[in-house]
C-alpha cells in the first residue's frame, strides 16, 4: 500500500513571519496517520522551518538543488547542504524551472543521484504541454521525461522516488486535469516505469497528480487507483486551505 504525499509547494512567496504563522498554525493538525504531509519551502527559510517542525507530523521539503556538492555555482544550494539540515525532500525538474532556470533531463537525473547519495527523497516532477496534449503525445512526452530522470539509479532508490505528475497547462490556471485524464496518465507513467523496472518497483513508486488542485478536487483525484498524492501550489499557501487538501 503506497502513503498518499500531500505537498504545498510554496514557490517564491511568503516571509519567514508567514512562515512561522503558517507552521504554528498547521503542524498540530496534519493528520498523524495515512498521508504525508510536506511543505516545500523557500531555501532562505529552511532551516527556520526544519526547527519549528520539529516533533510534529509536518515534513519540509526544498524546492531545488545543485547536483554538486560544492564549488563555484553563485547562488545554488548543493545537496551537502540539504543534507546538513536533514532535509528529507527536494522536488526536481518543476515546469517553472525547465522553462525559465534551463533545467533538463539531464541535470534532473543527476540532481536525483546527488539526492540519493546524501539520503534525500526527489519528488521528480514531469509534465506535457497543451500542444502536446493537443497532439496526442502526453503519455510518450511524460514517459520519455521519467525515463531520463530516472536512468541509473538502484532500484531501493527508484522505489522511494515520488514523482509529481503535473500538466503544464493546469499550473496556476484554474484548469486541472479531470480526475479521469490524471489517472490515465499517471497510469502510464507507471506502465512505462513497470516495463523498464519490473512490477515491484512500479506498484512502489508514488505518482502525485499537480495543477490546480485544491481542497474542492483533491478527494476525486485522490480517489484513483494511481494517484497517490498531490503537489500543490496556490492553495497550499494558506493554512486552512492546506489543512482542507488532507480531506481525501
Ligand atoms: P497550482 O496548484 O497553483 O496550480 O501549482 C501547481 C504546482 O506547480 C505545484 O508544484
Amino acid at each position: 500500500m503506497r502513503k498518499p504525499i500531500i505537498a504545498g509547494n510554496w514557490k517564491m512567496f511568503k516571509t519567514g513571519k508567514e512562515v512561522a504563522n503558517f507552521i504554528k498554525a498547521t503542524s498540530t493538525k496534519v493528520p498523524t496517520n495515512g498521508a504525508e504531509s510536506v511543505i516545500c519551502v523557500p531555501a532562505v527559510y529552511l532551516e527556520q522551518a526544519q526547527k519549528l517542525v520539529a516533533g510534529t507530523n509536518l515534513v519540509v521539503a526544498a524546492q531545488n538543488m545543485h547536483f554538486e556538492e560544492a564549488g563555484a555555482f553563485t547562488g545554488e544550494i548543493s545537496p551537502v547542504m540539504l543534507a546538513d539540515l536533514k532535509i528529507k525532500y527536494v522536488v526536481l525538474g518543476h515546469s517553472e524551472r525547465r522553462a525559465m532556470f534551463n533545467e533538463t533531463d539531464q541535470t534532473v537525473n543527476l540532481k536525483a543521484h546527488a539526492a540519493f547519495k546524501h539520503g534525500i527523497l526527489p519528488i521528480i516532477c514531469v509534465g506535457e504541454s497543451l500542444e502536446e496534449r493537443e497532439t496526442n503525445v502526453t503519455n510518450q512526452i511524460v514517459g520519455a521525461q521519467t525515463m531520463r530522470a530516472l536512468a541509473g539509479l538502484a532500484e531501493a532508490d527508484l522505489m522511494q522516488t515520488v514523482i509529481a505528475y503535473e500538466p503544464i497547462w493546469a499550473i496556476g490556471t484554474g484548469k486541472t486535469a479531470t480526475s479521469d485524464q490524471a489517472q490515465e496518465t499517471i497510469k502510464g507513467i507507471r506502465a512505462t516505469i513497470e516495463a523498464e523496472y519490473g512490477s515491484v518497483v512500479a506498484e512502489a513508486v508514488r505518482i502525485q497528480y499537480g495543477g490546480s488542485v485544491k481542497p474542492e478536487n483533491v478527494a476525486e483525484l485522490l480517489g484513483k487507483a494511481d494517484i497517490d498524492g498531490a503537489l500543490v501550489g496556490g492553495a497550499a499557501l494558506e493554512a486552512e486551505s492546506f489543512l482542507g487538501l488532507f480531506n481525501f
